[in-house]
């Protein structure tokens, strides 16, 4: 390191004593250079021709990982990480085992050093703390900037013009590309007291009704016909007509304010009661009365909502939060993107969002103070960060990016006739999962057989108060209309636990994942679940219906549910109203208990849907929202698989429909073992059906079969892998 100053070419100095000494086959560092990439500037090991030319953004891959959380990782099989992301350029595939450190100096990530084996060996806690000297003298180096000048990683505050990433949170998926609109409806409001204040209050009530036909528009608006939407309109719009608020409002400005100074305090008082609530309703309520706030005083102010014409063709809208009328103010054609300081996917902002098909990034701190209008930015919900003023190769590459996925979309969308069948000719019933009324569309898109899992609690969640038997018929009405006739299989009501509903309040759990949720809730408040089932019974109005139980963890769950649905057929039938013309009724097993019941169970069921996301949490006791938790145990571990081969082998010989539902069935290499194992019927979100049924096409099915069995047999192995290499030297697409 003294000697680098002299030296040619410090960086490949290093890497080759790093790997001498080590006795690595590879050592590499990786730089940071502008708008957060990672480039391979030196390499003992892989090709030099990669050197570069490889690039990984903050987060992506495993040396992507060890930047983003700024910690060091060592893996004995590296390529069965999920985070894996394979570089084919730098011929890596050959290497298992990695160890990586971050290149850290005054807390600020400059790269990482790396080394690799093609044994898969364990680096000890002395290796890796050699790893991590090395590293700090690195770091003096780098910052003197003989590699990438120091202007151009310089951390950005402020109105500072350099790239910058902010991470947030994914409220709905996709990557767009634009330029910044920041949403800053305030007015300041320059005169408090009124001199007249009849006339104070004609312009109040001319502005509200002003308002209310603007909503009324909006909700007349042709594409405003999907339920969900159109009834978080609605509630808006009522609102408007709520005595309460404009009686506040009124009772302000009798007593000397402006109308403008009357609409603020009003929203000021509420504000100061409730805004400290943690409560998701709460907040939710807020920010649709800011909206309507802020919808008077501009009306007061006699200006539009916006202004169409000064903003850009590609517009990326920056908020602190947004209510869902104000997104709707917006050109839809010209909208491309949205980040909030604030939101969560159940907003209804963000519902809107999902309607409209843009990606909304939530939860990026202080992104308000860190846009300029005009900059250039990147929305990338499916990584859950926003890039703003993004250097222009990395705008090249999202732009790739987002063409190599428009592409392969048209590829899926051309696989969409075709049959769902494996190359050996087994059919596979392939669904999608659904949870509103505007992912049924995604049924004709997608071509799937029908929808799996319809769950139903999302419109419990986003209303005000317990939605009655007329509400809920109309909802599941309207669902089966779309399907035209395709299975729609209902779930009942899976609240409780992270799930909470407005209405009906916290429980408390300390463990809410297995505390009082789902059909226990059910059982335990029966009226609240014979309403659902009412309502399904009557919004099948003579069509097959199917009803799936949540959490059964005892036959005698299911029994006792099945009890109230009969209870509500008879109620049907004596009242004179349609039954289905066919009702199957069936269980989620998500509960591993329910594996030793089989026997008793199948008799009563006509199909099983496997809930594999609550399963591998009780399975492997890892609570599924844990993020420390995440990816360590894999869903293709020999212990699910050979509980998921058990259950099928006992439910087959029964005649019961099996199918799988969670997570695990839309990722193809996870659907590959599924169907190497017995089962038969998928059903996953719209976005994954595509992958999953190229992968479907490409497999000869029995081949699979007599892979796994010999697998499964064996003493655990690495079945990600193994079945990648399967796939690999099978030509499945995975
Ligand atoms: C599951 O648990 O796998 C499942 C599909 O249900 P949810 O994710 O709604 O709990
Ligand atoms: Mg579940």
């Amino acid at each position: 390191m003294a000697r680098a100053e002299s030296m040619e070419d410090p960086l490949g100095e290093v890497v080759r004593l790093v790997a001498n000494e080590m006795v690595a086959e590879v050592c590499s560092i990786y730089l940071l250079r502008a708008g957060e990439v990672l480039e391979l500037f030196a390499t003992q090991g892989l090709n030099p021709s990669a050197v570069h030319r490889t690039r990984l953004r903050v987060g992506e891959g495993l040396v992507g990982d060890i930047a983003a959380h700024n910690r060091p990782l060592s893996l004995a099989d590296a390529q069965a990480h999920p985070q894996y992301a394979y570089r084919p350029e730098t011929g890596e595939e050959i290497y298992h085992s990695l160890a990586g450190v971050p290149i850290v100096r005054a807390g600020r990530v400059l790269g990482v050093l790396v080394v690799q084996n093609r044994t898969r060996r364990h680096y000890d806690e002395e290796e890796i703390e050699t790893l991590q000297t090395i590293a700090m003298v690195l770091a003096e180096l780098i910052a003197a900037g003989h590699f990438v000048s120091p202007n151009e990683v310089q951390q950005v505050d402020g109105l500072g013009l350099l790239p910058l990433r902010v991470d947030g949170v994914q409220l709905t998926p996709g990557v767009a590309i634009g330029h910044a609109v920041l949403h800053e409806p305030r007015i300041s409001i320059q005169k408090v007291v009124a001199e007249d204040a009849g006339q104070e209050l004609k312009r109040f009530e001319e502005a509200a009704h002003g308002v209310r036909e603007d909503v009324d528009r909006m909700l007349e608006a042709h594409d405003m016909q999907s339920g969900e939407q159109r009834e978080i309109l609605e509630t808006f719009r009522m609102f408007v007509d709520d005595r309460g608020w404009l009686e506040r409002i009124r009772e302000a400005i009798g007593s000397g304010l402006t109308a403008e100074a009357g609409v603020q305090r009003s929203f000021d008082d509420v504000r100061a009661r409730l805004g400290q609530s943690t409560d998701p309703y709460i907040r939710e309520r807020l920010s649709d009365l800011q909206d309507l706030t802020n919808r008077v005083l501009l009306r007061l102010a006699g200006r539009a909502v916006a202004d169409p014409a000064s903003l850009p063709d590609d517009m990326i809208i920056i908020a602190r939060d947004m209510g869902p009328a104000e997104l709707l103010d917006y050109d839809r054609t010209r909208l491309r993107g949205l980040v909030l300081e604030e939101g969560s996917a159940m907003s209804h902002v963000a519902i809107v969002a999902r309607a409209l098909d843009i990606p909304v990034v939530g939860r990026a701190p202080d992104v308000l103070s860190r846009v300029e209008p005009g900059d250039s930015i990147v929305v990338d919900g499916d990584n859950a960060q926003v890039l703003v003023r993004p250097a222009d190769d990395i705008l090249q590459t999202i732009h790739a990016a987002i063409e190599a996925r428009d592409e392969r979309r048209r590829k899926y969308m051309a696989l969409r006739d075709l049959p769902s069948a494996t190359r050996d000719q087994a059919r596979i019933s392939l669904n999608m999962n659904a949870g509103l009324l505007i992912d049924m569309q995604h049924l004709d898109e997608t071509g799937a057989d029908g929808v799996g899992l319809y769950r139903t609690e999302i419109p419990f969640m986003v209303r005000s108060e317990f939605p009655d038997v007329d509400a809920q018929t109309w909802l599941y009405s309207r669902v089966l209309d779309v399907a035209d006739g395709r299975p729609v299989t209902f779930r009942t009501l899976d609240v409780g636990g992270d799930k909470v509903l407005p209405y009906v309040g916290a429980f408390g759990d300390d463990n809410p994942a297995m505390g009082w949720r789902a059909i226990r809730i059910g059982l335990d408040r029966p009226a609240m679940l014979r309403r659902q089932l009412r309502a399904l019974i009557q919004g099948a109005s003579g069509r097959p219906l199917s009803v799936m139980f949540p959490m059964i963890a005892e036959v005698s769950e299911l029994l006792s549910a099945r009890r109230l649905l009969d209870l509500e057929l008879e109620r049907a039938k004596r009242r004179g109203q349609p039954v289905p013309e066919r009702l199957r009724v069936g269980v989620m097993f998500e509960v591993p208990a329910l594996a030793w019941q089989l026997d008793s169970l199948l008799p009563h069921v006509d199909f099983i849907s496997v809930g594999t996301n609550d399963l591998l949490q009780f399975l492997y006791a890892a609570d599924r929202g844990n993020t420390r938790l995440a990816g360590r145990y894999d869903s293709l571990s020999p212990p699910l698989l050979r509980l998921l081969h058990f259950v099928v082998e006992k439910v087959r010989p029964a005649g019961v429909e099996l199918s799988v539902c969670g997570e695990m069935a839309g990722r193809p290499v996870e659907a590959l073992a599924l169907l190497a194992i017995g089962v038969r019927a998928l059903s996953m979100s719209p976005g994954a059906i595509g992958p999953v049924k190229a992968m479907i096409r490409s497999l000869d099915l029995n081949e699979a079969t007599g892979f796994m069995n010999a697998a499964l047999t064996q003493p655990d192995r690495p079945m990600r892998e193994t079945l990648r290499l399967f796939a690999a030297d099978h030509s499945i697409e995975i």
